[in-house]
Formats: structure tokens, C-alpha cells, sequence
């Protein structure tokens, strides 16, 4: 099948890093057209959410619109839609507004969401961060928390500068340490009637280390440096129940706080279980070493919201480079199916991992040994390849320009609270804080 002037179309659900990938690569062949579509008209950088949330970042450092991306790539049709239905067998998807589009191959690159794991009010109350929305809502709480206690100091008694992020992996353990760094550095030069040394930051996880991925020496340094930051680690402590003014984690403590932040885990995006398509393990949907769906043909499945195998009956993890490998080697493979020739099983090259901790503290895990690098090295590596990996050049200059300024001054970037309902919050006595005051672990 081929359209009129001879062109095979490929439609592409998701402009994440899957989704991108595999358009950037079909874009070079102009026998080929893409639908790319997307409910967002922006690529977001989901790595540095947490730069956005903690005012380190603008919002439009992390996002590029999607058409930039192809200005001269005539053969690439962008669509804002958001699909509720994806035949498989027809390759046809249809949006909330019924609109339809059929491709000779079509490629789900829908992502991932957010999973509470059916935590009492965790979906309610906390702040999820794999969103550019999800990143200026939580910006602005943190922010119209310090406002309200620069206002009315007496609020701290109410947990107002207590924060708790759930999730000891890569997003929560950089949310803690900037939002540290933003409690030290930034507060008590800004708001000066303000004790940000009364704040409390409390990172919760389930297991015996945080940043599990890395080395033991790697859970020692990031330990050591959120202690000397001021974080206090809970590791093989849950939460058992997050509400509006307060959380309560396994071992029983009661935190009053306003600010719950999840990064506690992630599940496949909703196209996955709305579509029917069936499910596996985190409920996403197990592909083929090739990456097409079982049973379909030319339908391939990429990035996050996909299991796809991994070296010794494993999958491959939830990772950015996963995501852009595996959408470029579908368009290889779809370029492949035109041409009638083989598909190739995916071969995923694995450069390493990364994190930052904070200011002038970062892990690294490099090259074909996993050499291990921690500090200020590897923090200049982490901006360095992030700000290589970010789309757009007036992106990669504009987070270039954030991260000096606050290398070198002490004043936050941009500080803007934007969604002013998010900064409302009912400051009525919580009964559950009032009645575990007296209990050591509870007090702000
Ligand atoms: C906070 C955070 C920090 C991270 N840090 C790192 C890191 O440091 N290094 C690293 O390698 N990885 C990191 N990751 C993981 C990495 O960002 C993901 O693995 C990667 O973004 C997955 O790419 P993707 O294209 O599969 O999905 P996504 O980037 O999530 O893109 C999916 C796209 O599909 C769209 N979409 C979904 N459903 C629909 C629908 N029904 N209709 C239309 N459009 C739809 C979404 O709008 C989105 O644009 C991080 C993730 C998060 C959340």
C-alpha cells in the first residue's frame, strides 16, 4: 500500500524520545511520510523536569514545539491530537475527535505515567514530576509555600517547609538535593525574615540504597551528600498515605506537609490499557527483539511504554538513550519491511548512567567499563551531555545561561509562580498533625 504519489506513510503516536527519534530518522528519506502526533505541540526534556520545578530552569528550556524540530523536513506532517484508539490490524489510530490516521507502519511511542501503586491519596494530593505541567504545578507550590511562611512564620508549625519526596531513584534523589540547594543557598539569601534551616526534606524509599543502579561506593557518596545537604533519608520505609496536610509513612510517623513530590515509580502511558493492548510486566506492552508488536505486522511499539528484551531474558530499563535507540532502530526496521528486506533484532549500545545530586555533585557511570565518576567532574559531564541531548539551540543556550548563573551567583533562576492555585492551600489544623505532635518523629 502507498499513497497516490508513490509515498509510504508512517504515523507515529508520541514526540517523546522515541517518538522523535524514529521521525528525525525517517525524515531523511523523502519517499517516506510521517504523521507525527502528539497531545502536547512540544518535545519535553523529562530529564530536567526537576531543574523546572526547583526554579533552576525556565519551562522553555525543557520544551521545543514540535514543528521546530522539522522546519525543513517537508515529508514530516506534525498533529496535536490525543489518541483513544489504535487498530492494530489496519494500523489506524482515531483521536478524541474522531479524527483517523492510517499508516504502512505505525509506531506507539506513547511513554510512560506516574504509577501510585493505590497509595491512599497519593494520587489526590501528591505531585507527580514526568510532565512540563506536572513541573510548573509543583514550582508553584514550593513556591507559594515559602511566600506564605515569609508572611506568616507561625505556619511552619503546620509543616509548611516540610517536604517529602517518595522514591530514592534518579528523580527523587535530584529533587531533593536541588531542592536542598534551592532551602540553603537561594532561600536565606531571598527571603531574609525566613528560617530556612527549620525546612525538613525527607526522601522515603522502600529499599536498603538509594540511586540503586549505580555501585555501593556510588550509595555512600549520594548518601553523604544529601546528609551534608540536609536531607533526611527514610530508606526501607514506604508511605502509607499521603493527604492534603500531611503523609504517613510505614514505620508510622506522621509528617504535617504540603508538598508530597512522587517519584515513586512509573507504569506504561494510558494509550497501552485504553487500546487493549495487552499488558505485561509495569503494564507495558512486550514487543519482539525487533521491536514490532506480536502478531501485527508493521506495527511497532518503542521507549517506555514498551518491554522490550534485554541481554539475558531481561528488559530493558526506562532510560532516555533506550528510548531514542529503540525509535531510530524501528525506523531502520520500517525502512527495511518497504525495501522487503529482514528486520534486525535491537541492539541496544549502552553509554552509561548519570545523575546529579546537586550543586557541584553528580554521579557518572562512563564508557564500555562503567567507569564510576563522582563530583564536580561529573557534574560538568552531566550538564554537558544533557545539554547536548536537548533539542533546539536556543534551548541547549538558554539552560547553558540558567546553569551559570547559579553556578556562580546565589539568587534563584526563574522564579516565577505561575499557577497561582497551586499555591492556595487549606491551612485549617490537620486533626491527624495535631494529634501526633507530641510524637518525636512529627514535629516541623
Ligand atoms: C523526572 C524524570 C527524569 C528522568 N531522568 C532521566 C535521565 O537522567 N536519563 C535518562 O536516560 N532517562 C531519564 N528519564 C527517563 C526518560 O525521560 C524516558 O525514558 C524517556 O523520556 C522515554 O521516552 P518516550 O519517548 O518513550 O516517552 P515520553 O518521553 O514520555 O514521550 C511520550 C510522548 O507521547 C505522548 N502521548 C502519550 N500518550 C498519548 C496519546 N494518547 N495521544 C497523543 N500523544 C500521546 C506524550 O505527550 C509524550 O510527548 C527520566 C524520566 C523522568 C520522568
Amino acid at each position: 500500500m502507498s499513497e497516490a504519489n508513490g509515498k509510504r506513510r508512517v504515523v507515529i503516536v508520541g514526540g517523546g524520545f522515541a517518538g522523535l527519534g524514529c521521525a528525525q530518522r525517517l525524515a531523511e528519506h523523502e519517499d517516506v511520510g510521517v504523521t507525527l502526533i502528539d497531545r502536547n505541540n512540544y518535545h519535553q526534556f523529562q530529564p530536567l523536569l526537576y531543574q523546572v520545578a526547583t526554579s533552576l530552569l525556565a519551562p522553555s528550556d525543557v520544551a521545543n514545539s514540535l514543528r521546530a524540530v522539522f522546519p525543513d523536513q517537508r515529508n514530516v506532517d506534525v498533529k496535536l491530537a490525543e489518541i483513544s484508539e489504535v487498530d492494530t490490524t489496519n494500523r489506524t489510530v482515531s483521536t478524541t475527535d474522531g479524527e483517523r490516521w492510517t499508516g504502512d507502519a505505525l509506531v506507539l511511542a506513547g511513554g510512560s505515567q506516574p504509577n501510585f501503586f493505590h497509595t491512599p491519596g497519593a494520587a489526590e494530593h501528591a505531585f507527580p514530576l514526568y510532565s512540563l505541567d506536572n513541573a510548573t504545578r509543583l514550582r508553584s507550590r514550593i513556591l507559594g509555600l515559602l511566600e506564605a511562611v515569609d508572611r506568616n512564620p507561625e505556619l511552619m508549625r503546620l509543616g509548611a517547609l516540610n517536604f517529602v519526596i517518595v522514591g530514592g531513584g534518579p528523580t527523587g534523589v535530584e529533587v531533593a538535593g536541588a531542592l536542598a540547594d534551592m532551602i540553603n543557598v537561594t532561600v536565606p539569601a531571598e527571603y531574609r525574615n525566613l528560617d530556612a534551616k527549620a525546612a525538613r526534606i525527607c526522601l522515603v524509599d522502600l529499599g536498603d540504597a538509594l540511586l540503586k543502579a549505580f555501585s555501593d561506593k556510588a550509595h555512600g557518596y549520594v548518601a553523604r551528600v544529601l546528609d551534608e545537604r540536609g536531607v533526611e533519608v527514610h530508606l526501607r520505609t514506604g508511605v502509607n498515605e499521603v493527604a492534603s496536610g500531611h503523609a504517613v509513612l510505614s514505620d508510622g510517623t506522621v509528617i504535617p506537609t504540603h508538598c508530597v513530590v512522587w517519584g515513586g515509580g512509573i507504569t506504561a502511558a494510558p494509550v497501552a490499557a485504553d487500546c487493549g493492548l495487552a499488558q505485561g510486566r509495569g503494564g507495558r506492552v512486550d514487543v519482539q527483539p525487533d521491536l514490532t508488536l506480536p502478531g501485527s505486522e508493521r506495527v511497532y511499539v518503542v521507549g517506555d511504554i514498551a518491554n522490550i528484551p534485554g541481554p539475558e531474558e531481561t528488559v530493558l530499563p526506562q532510560l532516555g538513550s533506550v528510548a531514542l535507540q529503540s525509535g531510530q532502530w524501528a525506523a531502520e526496521n520500517i525502512l527495511a519491511d518497504f525495501k522487503g528486506e529482514e528486520r534486525k533484532e535491537f541492539a541496544y549500545r549502552d553509554k552509561g548512567i548519570m545523575a546529579m545530586i546537586g550543586r557541584k555533585a553528580a554521579i557518572a557511570e562512563v564508557g564500555k567499563n562503567h567507569h564510576e565518576v563522582h563530583g564536580q567532574l561529573a557534574h560538568v559531564a552531566w550538564l554537558g551531555v544533557h545539554a547536548a541531548l536537548m533539542t533546539g539551540m536556543r534551548s541547549k543556550l538558554e539552560a547553558v545561561i540558567d546553569w551559570s548563573w547559579d553556578r556562580f551567583t546565589k539568587t534563584g533562576g526563574p522564579q516565577v509562580l505561575d499557577r497561582g492555585e497551586f499555591a492556595e492551600i487549606d491551612w485549617e489544623d490537620d486533626p491527624v498533625v495535631t494529634s501526633s505532635e507530641s510524637a518525636p518523629t512529627s514535629s516541623a
